[in-house]
């Protein structure tokens, strides 16, 4: 079997190491027997959304997402498409803000969304910096039974994210600031899309959700999605070090 994953503006949205969640999809895929094919596209390449089976983009500064837009915009309708027949989408900070209606940033100026979520974002004064431990949704959680229910990362934006109709958070804020700092959400779900804050990056510490994204992306394709059990005691000690620090836990 293979799985196709794409990262969408590697040369401007990979902030903090985001693509380190492409190596992680990669390495859980050869070490299972699956063999990952990994494309790379940015501004004026041409993309097949329907052609693959795990999208990913990264975060960035202002600046980035306000050079990739107009590139962004002309690829709406395939991804849309592509979008509404199940592809899988993992959203970093800056890519997650750019799928929804717009961003807005500190100088008042208006960065186009796609439009795809009913989410906007509007960036406040202070950043939102810091490590984040989130609480998965039920919707998120339910779709397969992994060992934790927890997420941990790391955010860094100016960025206030806030949620509108037909979309669930990815979870609830246990520390940190999550999607605005407000409203305890962090992330979003919209049927396999998922955007969030936390970078770090995401996957290595989060080896439960890295499997998510995998069994949906096999799902969608009509194959067995039983995933074989990987030794993950080194990501493991990972999580539980972080949950131990930012929330006490044992
Ligand atoms: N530029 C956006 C913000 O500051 C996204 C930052 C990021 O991707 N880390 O909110």
């Amino acid at each position: 079997m293979k799985l196709t994953i794409c990262h969408l503006y590697p040369d401007l949205l990979d902030l903090y190491g985001d693509r380190g969640n492409i190596l992680a999809l990669a390495a859980r895929c050869r070490w299972r027997g699956i063999e990952p094919v990994i494309q790379q596209a940015s501004l004026g390449e041409d993309l097949d959304f329907m052609g693959m089976d795990i999208l990913f983009i990264g975060g960035g500064s202002d600046r980035e997402q306000g050079l990739l837009v107009k590139d962004l915009m002309h690829r709406e309708d395939e991804l849309r498409k592509a979008i509404e027949n199940g592809l899988v989408v993992l959203s970093i900070c800056g890519g997650y803000q750019m799928l929804g209606k717009y961003y807005q940033m500190t100088s008042g100026e208006k960065i186009d969304g796609l439009g795809i979520l009913d989410i906007w974002t509007i960036a406040g004064e202070k950043r939102l910096i810091g490590n984040v431990v989130v609480e998965l949704h039920e919707k998120v959680l339910g779709i397969n039974s992994n060992k934790f229910s927890t997420l941990v990362g790391f955010e860094n934006h100016s960025g206030k994210t806030h949620l509108g109709e037909g979309v669930s958070p990815l979870g609830k804020v246990l520390f940190g600031h999550g999607n605005n700092g407000e409203d305890s959400r962090e992330g979003v779900r919209y049927r396999n899309v998922f955007g969030t804050y936390l970078h770090g990056p995401l996957l290595p510490k989060n080896p439960h959700f890295a499997d998510l994204l995998l069994e949906l992306a096999i799902l969608r394709r009509g194959f067995d999605t039983c995933l074989t059990t990987l030794d993950d005691g080194l990501e493991e000690l990972a999580h539980k070090a972080m949950l131990k620090r930012l929330l006490k836990q044992a």
